[in-house]
């Protein structure tokens, strides 16, 4: 049983009757109507040991926990509001707790996101060691009514986009695993993106109208697309010479580079869909956004992904998803 699978035999039901929730499990918020307004609403856990290292920077891990969160409000095309932050610490550090917070006030202030109110427990011992340090927060956007983007109004014929560029954040982990080598200005270029991801959130406002769809890429751009071709029932084709990759990424082998943009998670970029017709509209809100946005293909009958190559030729892409319950590689 997959991350996904779990989630929808376990804990995907219709709401209840008269509930506020019009929209729930399957995309990146939940929508509750408050009539002329919505509320989108989302929550992403960060576990050391698990999405980052014991020792982390406390100033980064700050950032990135509430990033990663307004990435998700900008998927929406949501205006973060506030949010909660759920702590279990192994220690009360000063230094830490100062640093951290520093890290995730100062984020959640540029973008008006007021702290609401949270929990706090103590990790436990675990064989004598403290227990993982783990953060939680739930946050909270408003969007008016029926504008919030969702994964599922693809059509075929649309145009596919992604903001940004693709596989830094993956490049840094291998970096840090050892498996590649960067020069020194590269390795600070990725390793920036990778601790402290700017969420895309004015670009997913200025979108508003004008995506026929939109998700964050958290997870890898084809696992997270195909999230889109089920939901919207469509498939999908990418041209790779077209998917956007940082200089320090396109200084690697091609192999590294398709592993990384293709497959790589982290990223907390946006990825959409807007008719032909918009591309006017869209080159306007990534300018009014102040971010790069990039066309890598299109939407298509069926419901497969595939990648393309310049002479439109299929690329094979053995590359998964990430998926926290996917067994582990054969030794
Ligand atoms: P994202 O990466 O955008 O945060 P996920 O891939 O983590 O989204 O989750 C996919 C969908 O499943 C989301 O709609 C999320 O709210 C929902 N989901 C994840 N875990 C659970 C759970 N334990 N119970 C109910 N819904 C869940
Ligand atoms: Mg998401």
């Amino acid at each position: 049983m997959n991350e996904f699978e779990l989630i929808a035999r376990y804990f995907t039901r219709p709401p209840a009757a008269g509930s506020l929730v019009v929209a729930g499990v399957g995309d990146d918020c939940a929508l509750l109507d408050l009539g002329e307004r919505q509320l989108a609403v989302t929550t992403d856990l960060l576990l050391e040991g698990r999405h980052f290292a014991r020792g982390a920077d406390p100033e980064a891990l700050g950032h990135k926990v509430l990033a990663v969160n307004l990435s998700d409000l900008a998927a929406a095309g949501s205006t973060p509001r506030c949010f909660f932050l759920a702590l279990a610490l192994p220690a009360a550090d000063a230094d830490w707790l100062a640093a951290f917070s520093r890290g995730l006030l100062a984020l959640a202030d540029r973008h008006g996101c007021t702290l609401a109110g949270g929990d706090t427990t103590r990790a436990p011992l675990i064989d004598t060691r403290p227990g993982p340090l783990t953060v939680c927060i739930t946050a909270l956007g408003e969007v008016p009514r029926g504008a919030a983007h969702t994964r599922a109004g693809a059509r075929s014929g649309d145009d596919l986009y992604v903001s940004g560029a693709l596989g830094d954040a993956a490049l840094a982990l291998a970096m840090r695993a050892g498996t590649c080598a960067l020069d020194f200005v590269d390795a600070a270029a990725v390793q920036a993106r990778l601790d402290r991801p700017e969420p895309r959130v004015a670009l997913g406002i200025a979108l508003r109208g004008v995506a026929t769809s939109c998700m964050d890429v958290s997870d890898g751009l084809l696992g997270d697309l195909a999230h889109i071709c089920a939901r919207s029932q469509v498939g999908a084709v990418v041209s790779w010479s077209t998917v956007p990759r940082s200089p320090a990424l396109q200084r690697q082998p091609v192999e590294a580079q398709q592993r990384c943009a293709l497959a790589g998670g982290d990223d907390y970029e946006l990825l959409f869909t807007a008719a032909p017709a918009a591309r006017r509209r869209v080159l306007a809100a990534a300018r009014e956004a102040g971010v790069a946005v990039s066309r890598i293909g299109s939407m298509v009958d069926g419901h497969a992904v595939q990648v393309t190559d310049e002479h439109g030729r299929a690329l094979a892409t053995p590359f998964a998803a990430y998926d926290h319950f996917a067994p582990p590689p054969a030794p």
